[in-house]
């Protein structure tokens, strides 16, 4: 192929419309007709990145292989298209004027007044085609965030309007995506919101060339044809995006509406191969067929907003689809357990897993809940701050290091289990600084870990702080919670497991960021296999 081709999704009318997934379902449809596809994401907000935002505010931080803090979206396309993004795939506002600003510091703008037009633009423009740039795509689609008309987006609006008229029309095209309201006293469907939306996006110089509708009910031929006069796109570029049961389905849905078709169509792109979505429907046939139900307890701190443990849950549906299991998930605040509470709260559960996270808030109620899993044998999968959680609840309550505790929430903590590394004690920036990324792994032949792997050697993504102390090791593995996890290179304790219990694992670092429908991560697979199995007892 010439030339990248680039995409540009926008939003209109509404927030949390979707955009990641309609991106992500359009990719995966030019990926499955055989085109090298990514996604990219820019975020309107002045952050770095969001690896300082609160989840309240944001969802989780998702982490990439080459260790980048990014918007939870970028989670989807991998899901998605089974591919890995990196730091390039996430752009922020903060992150475009640190590097505008570290230029013109180092003086490489020649002594001109530096402007949002052309220097943060042109910025923007850079960072879109970095991707394209790199030879290792034939589609880049990028999605703006935030809502057409926001202040913020408006550099972004200005250049993509740029690179739309400097690449061409058969290079690059728009999707904006809306939202058709029902007014049920009416019995209609509105698209007044939409014509204004497109009105805007207008203003700034761009013309939708593929509209998006979102809408919980059918949009009608006439429909169609009013979108398409009143909002100048052709009657085929008016695609209807119906509430669905799974966010899984999309592709299938947009497939039916032909999405891809019009995308390629108007890039000059062949458009005679069909989709192969063999293996994607066969996830889907088993996500939508099982033969078993399980429920799991996801004990966590930021239970209320689902979207905090995104790549948790939708690790679940992948490792129940490979199991042929329903996997309910019931949300547990650590805060609400307690020594009365935790009998009512757990017995009823197929496993349990404790969640990530970070502070003090929450925490005990984490550690009677590994307790729980512990001594009534109840499937246990602990991630992160949750693997933490296990070591100190073992450290308290079978080698009966009564204050037993993590340097997170005890600084002068007399037996810190779980402590800081070195190369953390001198930081003082919070952004950017935790131990980040993909590090390698070696597996503990014969452990349960190693078995669901299949393999002895691993890489996995990390997110944190803290770390096992490895002066405990000695005196926590002759009471029985072995170490089947190590880093080669560092000797830091990844993975600790209690080979006596019938699935008691806790890791380090977070599994869920790399299980995809064509992968399913093996310890997803494994913890909700030994969960069915337990609840067959
Ligand atoms: N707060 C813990 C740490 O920084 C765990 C982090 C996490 O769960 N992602 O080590």
């Amino acid at each position: 192929m010439a030339s990248t081709k680039y995409i540009f999704v926008t939003g209109g009318v509404s927030s949390s419309l979707g955009k990641g997934i309609i991106a992500a379902s359009l990719a995966k449809l030019l990926q499955a007709r055989g085109h090298r596809v990514t996604i990219q994401k820019l975020d309107p907000y002045i952050n770095v990145d969001p690896g300082t935002l609160n989840p309240y505010e944001h969802g989780e931080c998702y982490v990439t292989d080459d260790g980048a803090e990014t918007d939870l979206d970028l989670g989807h396309y991998e899901r998605f298209l089974n591919r890995s993004t990196s730091q390039a795939n996430n752009v922020t506002t903060g992150r475009i004027y640190q590097s505008v600003i570290e230029k013109e510091r180092r003086g490489e703008f020649l002594g001109k007044t530096v402007q949002v037009v052309p220097h943060i633009t042109n910025e923007i423009k850079e960072r879109i085609q970095i991707l394209g740039k790199s030879g290792d795509y034939d589609i880049v689609i990028t999605e703006i965030g935030g809502t057409v008309g926001d202040i913020e987006s408006l550099p972004y609006i200005e250049a993509v309007r740029q690179l739309k008229w400097e690449l061409g029309d058969s290079n690059a095209l728009v999707i904006h995506l809306t939202l058709i309201p029902y007014l049920s006293a009416a019995g209609e469907l509105k698209t007044k919101p939409t014509q204004h939306s497109v009105k805007t996006l207008m203003e700034s110089g761009i013309k939708a060339d593929i509209l998006v509708c979102r809408t919980e009910h059918e949009l009608s031929d006439d429909l169609k044809t009013k979108l398409a006069l009143f909002c100048n796109v052709r009657k085929e570029a008016v695609i209807q995006s119906i509430d669905a049961s799974t966010i899984y389905d999309v592709p299938n849905l947009m497939l039916e509406e032909g999405l891809d078709i019009v995308v390629l169509r108007q890039l000059a792109l062949s458009q005679d191969s069909w989709p192969n979505l063999d293996n994607w429907n066969d996830f889907l046939r088993r996500h939508k067929n099982p033969k078993h139900e399980i429920t799991i307890g996801l004990v966590g701190k930021y239970v209320e907003l689902q979207d905090s443990y995104k790549s948790i849950l939708e690790a679940f549906i992948h490792a129940g689809a490979a199991n042929e299991v329903r996997v309910n998930v019931e949300s547990i605040h650590s805060e609400h357990i307690d020594d009365r509470t935790i009998k009512e709260k757990i017995r009823h559960l197929d496993g349990i897993l404790v969640a990530p996270g970070f502070g003090e808030r929450g925490i005990e109620g984490k550690i009677k809940a590994v307790q729980f899993a512990r001594e009534n044998n109840l499937p246990f999968f602990g991630i992160c701050l949750g693997m933490q959680m296990a070591v100190i609840e073992y450290a308290r309550n079978v080698l009966g290091l009564k204050d037993a505790c993590s340097i997170e929430v005890n600084e002068k903590a007399k037996n810190p289990v779980i402590s800081l590394m070195e190369a953390q004690k001198d930081i003082t920036q919070m952004g950017g600084t935790m131990r980040l990324g993909a590090w390698d792994c070696t597996l503990e032949g014969g452990s349960k870990v190693q078995e669901a792997y299949g393999v002895t050697e691993i890489s996995e993504r990390h997110r944190h702080r803290y770390e096992y102390n490895n002066d405990f090791r000695e005196q926590l593995e002759g009471a029985g919670l072995v170490t089947t996890g190590i880093n080669p290179k560092t000797g830091l304790v990844e993975i600790v497991e209690i080979p006596e219990h019938p699935w008691f694992v806790g890791v380090q670092y977070h599994p869920e960021y790399k299980s995809t429908v064509a992968n399913p991560h093996p310890l997803f697979v494994a913890f909700i296999k030994a969960a069915l199995e337990n609840s067959k007892l």
